[in-house]
């Protein structure tokens, strides 16, 4: 069984679907109203425990009932959350979620998120040993980003980097990351004087760039892969790329070629948007290898 550290954002989705999207200073009434978990971290912590691996999740919570429903979430999903230590006198990471006329509106509130901090990653380096994979996301302070590579580096675990949302990164956690997997959207961001092609090229075996339903390119140091997508009936594509990056990091966590890897995260991913919501539409091991 892989062992997998996931550090980063755990949140509580506040979602309300409306006919009418309020204007400012405008009060309308709804249809309906749900709670469902997410942040990009959580969302990748149940995503590999689902496909078979141990993944322990280093996070924070807030001292509220959010709080408490992350934690069942996890507990529900096999994550382990001995480090996943609620802030007190803080909120939980929540984002409120306005579903109206074909288009989402969103706030997040980072709140118990910007807790995860170097200081608190020193506080939880037992989390890291034996690791086969450590994987972070963007959505917890970018210092953190930087340490928690260092620390992967120094400890030689390799570090799967989902640079999103996206910002601007430093050489040093490129140089220190082994695999990094922007969106098409997020690698313009990333590497705005390059192509795609060009950004590749220049990260062989490094960067992974996928492109929804087109699949995945990177390059493996002779010629250029784009591994295909799966053709399905997409019904939800949130949470896909949390899929995908979860998928891939337990395939390579388990020793498989990239390749292959690669292929088993598409599959993985493509089945997640066959279902609605990012958690709700997470596939087990046993439902992508009935598909393979
Ligand atoms: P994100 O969800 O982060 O924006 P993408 O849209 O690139 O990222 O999707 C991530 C992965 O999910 C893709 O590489 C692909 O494997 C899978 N995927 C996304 N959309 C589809 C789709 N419509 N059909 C099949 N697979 C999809």
């Amino acid at each position: 069984m892989a062992k997998i550290i996931v550090v980063g954002s755990s949140s509580i989705d506040l979602v309300v679907t409306s006919s009418k999207r309020p204007g400012a200073g405008e009060t309308v009434l709804g249809e309906s109203f749900k709670t469902v978990p997410g942040g990009k971290g959580a969302n990748q912590a149940v995503a590999a425990a689902r496909l078979g691996a141990d993944v322990t999740m280093v996070g924070r919570v807030g001292d509220d009932h959010f709080g408490e429903a992350i934690l069942n979430n996890f507990k529900f999903n096999h994550v382990s959350t001995d480090y996943v230590e609620p802030v007190t006198h803080m909120e939980s990471g929540t984002a409120h979620i306005v579903l109206a006329e074909g288009d989402n509106s969103i706030v997040v509130i980072k709140a118990a998120n910007n807790e995860v901090t170097p200081g608190y990653i020193e506080q939880s380096m037992d989390a890291f040993n034996g690791a086969d994979m450590v994987m972070i996301q963007q959505e917890i302070p970018e210092d953190t980003v930087t340490h928690v590579s260092r620390v992967c580096q120094k400890l030689g675990i390799p570090l799967l980097l989902n640079p999103a949302p996206a910002r601007s990164l430093d050489d040093e956690v490129i140089e220190n990351a082994a695999y990094i997997t922007p969106n098409e959207h997020e690698a313009v961001i990333l590497f705005s004087d390059l192509s795609v092609s060009e950004a590749i090229r220049k990260y062989p075996n490094k960067l992974f760039v996928t492109e929804g339903s087109k699949g995945v390119r990177y390059f493996d140091g002779e010629s250029e892969v784009l591994v295909p997508s799966y053709k399905v009936e997409a019904a939800d594509t949130t949470g896909a790329g949390d899929t995908f990056n979860a998928a891939f990091a337990v395939a390579l966590a388990e020793g498989r070629p990239i390749v292959e890897s690669v292929r088993f995260a598409n599959r993985a991913a493509s089945l997640s948007v066959t279902k609605f919501g990012a958690q709700g539409g997470m596939p087990t091991r046993q439902e992508v290898e009935a598909q393979m």
